[in-house]
């Protein structure tokens, strides 16, 4: 197993000086990420795989556990709006087990290797780090192939945001109000997260709802999203990341932008409507 030790031995000098020895202090999520997909690439190998299948996740499910929300007024509120925009009923079925919100560590891939790092030095690196910053990422394509029958609970981490982000979405310009903008664009970050974990244990368990999808996306040449653009390869037919992203994006545009998602995407409004009646609109 990779330690964040290896990492960053296999760094080259001018990044050992930002990622010194101090810093590496988030060996908790390396180790938790590496330990999960261990354990899930274990099991789906011995072929004998026991986590759970998944009515029996249904028939004893768990609460999700948030963390680090109340500290942010921004996303303080964010556990209860989305539990009440999604229910209980879509929340268990998406096989969540937490959402860690770290709003002080910044998740940053250098030379395609990933860092958590502490926000003073995040600070100091700010510009050199930007084009590489992720702010959440989920478990959900860890989970064993559907064929396997075996599936875990699998958490959703979500990190530092920046001050300035979201404001020039376009989804958002229509909101004047510039704290709103930025709340709506934070709490749509986890719920992003929360569409991919729809995508990869319910929709495409049905794969023609998940085919219905990809022709949904396929008649649009333009993304949804400025984030979604950037997994929008030559041949998006066989690119299951970007149909990944933009049903994500979807679910944030439903839940957080409605009417711009209904009067520029009829076609994905629908969709997600008729799919998930239960959904609410929290904009
Ligand atoms: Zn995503």
């Amino acid at each position: 197993m990779n330690t964040q030790k290896d990492k960053i031995s296999h760094l080259n000098q001018e990044d050992t000086l930002i990622i010194d020895e101090k810093y590496y202090v988030n060996d908790y999520y390396q180790l938790d990420l590496n330990q999960l997909n261990q354990a899930n690439i274990q099991a789906a190998k011995s072929g004998k795989s026991k986590p759970e299948t998944y009515q029996e996740l249904m028939e004893n499910p768990q609460p999700i556990i948030w963390k680090g929300f109340e500290n942010d007024p921004d996303l303080a509120e964010a556990p209860i709006q989305i539990e009440d925009a999604f229910g209980s009923e879509l929340l268990k079925q998406c096989l969540i087990s937490e959402v860690d919100y770290q709003p002080n560590i910044y998740f940053c891939v250098i030379n395609g290797k990933e860092y958590f790092i502490p926000q003073e030095m995040y600070q100091l690196n700010a510009a050199r780090l930007k084009p590489n910053k992720y702010r959440a990422m989920n478990s959900s394509d860890f989970i064993i192939h559907h064929s396997a029958k075996a599936y875990y609970r699998t958490p959703i981490r979500i990190f530092a945001f920046d001050n300035s982000e979201g404001l020039d979405q376009k989804y958002l310009t229509h909101i004047d109000d510039l704290t709103e903008r930025k709340r709506l664009y934070k709490i749509g970050t986890i719920i992003h997260e929360i569409g991919h974990h729809m995508a990869d244990i319910i929709v495409k368990q049905k794969k023609d709802n998940w085919k219905k999808w990809q022709e949904i996306v396929s008649q649009r040449p333009e993304s949804m999203t400025s984030y979604s653009k950037k997994y929008q390869g030559d041949d998006i037919q066989g690119d299951d990341i970007y149909f990944c992203e933009e049903f994500a994006e979807a679910i944030r545009l439903y839940t957080t932008s409605q009417k711009y998602l209904r009067e520029n995407y009829r076609s994905v409004f629908d969709y997600i409507q008729s799919s998930f009646p239960q959904i609410k609109n929290i904009s």
